[in-house]
């Protein structure tokens, strides 16, 4: 009906390594094809079974340095030793297209955007317990070793940080999380502001009726 396409929505999605959090939107990516991901660029080494500008940017050090100094980066963050950051580009052109884009990001990347987009939608995922995520990541082959400690300690610190969230949606059943999310996005769709020029054009028909 509307001529008009409105501006894709952001949503911010942060969680502890492990919480489930690449699995879900993987799911939601699957089931809904008005949102996108921001593929965000990082200095650290690709895992096994890792594609280059599919589940990030691989880039070296230098590159990422001159990412910042040429302002491409919305925000970035250095996150258990390495650098990650959103590209400022590729986010506006699928936004002005109409894409809702999801930003998997640590915390301190989703304050750095809710700063510049007051208006995005930050959502946490929590695992049902600790334990939940001990299992979790040992479950994806991380091992005994420095880096998977240095991830649960972190996981600490970002779980404290939940409350400064507009969602929580909790990982224990892996459908309902996605419901949920998916819900999230929903609703973010149907805030007037977002609706607003769809509502204009409607309320506009009404005026040939006085
Ligand atoms: P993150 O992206 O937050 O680091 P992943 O999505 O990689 O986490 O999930 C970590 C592990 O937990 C994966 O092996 C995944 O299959 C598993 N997982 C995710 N959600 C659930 C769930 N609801 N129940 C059980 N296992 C889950
Ligand atoms: P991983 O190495 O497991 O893929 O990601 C490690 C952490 O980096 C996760 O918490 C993930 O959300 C975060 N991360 C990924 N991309 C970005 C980004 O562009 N910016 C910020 N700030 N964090 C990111």
């Amino acid at each position: 009906m509307s001529s008009r396409v409105s501006t894709g929505n952001l949503i911010v999605i942060s969680a502890p390594s492990g919480a489930g959090k690449t699995t879900i939107v993987t799911e939601l990516l699957r089931r809904d094809a008005g949102v996108r991901p921001s593929i965000s660029f990082t200095s650290r080494m690709p895992r096994p079974g890792e594609i280059d500008g599919v589940d990030y940017h691989f880039v070296t050090l230098d590159r990422f340095q001159e990412l910042i100094a040429q302002g491409e980066l919305l925000e970035w963050a250095l996150v258990h030793g390495n650098c990650y950051g959103t590209g400022r580009r590729a986010i506006n052109d699928l936004r002005m297209a109409g894409f809702d884009v999801v930003l998997t990001i640590d915390v301190q990347g989703e304050q750095q955007v809710r700063r510049f987009f007051p208006e995005a939608v930050a959502v946490f995922i929590l695992p049902p317990s600790f334990q939940s995520l001990v299992e979790r990541m040992g479950g994806r082959g991380d091992s005994e070793d420095a880096a998977f400690r240095l991830r649960l300690r972190n996981a600490v610190d970002e779980v404290a940080q939940y409350s400064r969230f507009d969602y929580v949606v909790i990982n224990d059943r892996l459908d309902e999380a996605v419901d949920d999310l998916a819900t999230i996005v929903r609703a973010a769709r149907l805030r007037r502001d977002h609706q607003a020029a769809l509502a204009e054009e409607i309320r506009r028909t009404f005026e040939a009726e006085k």
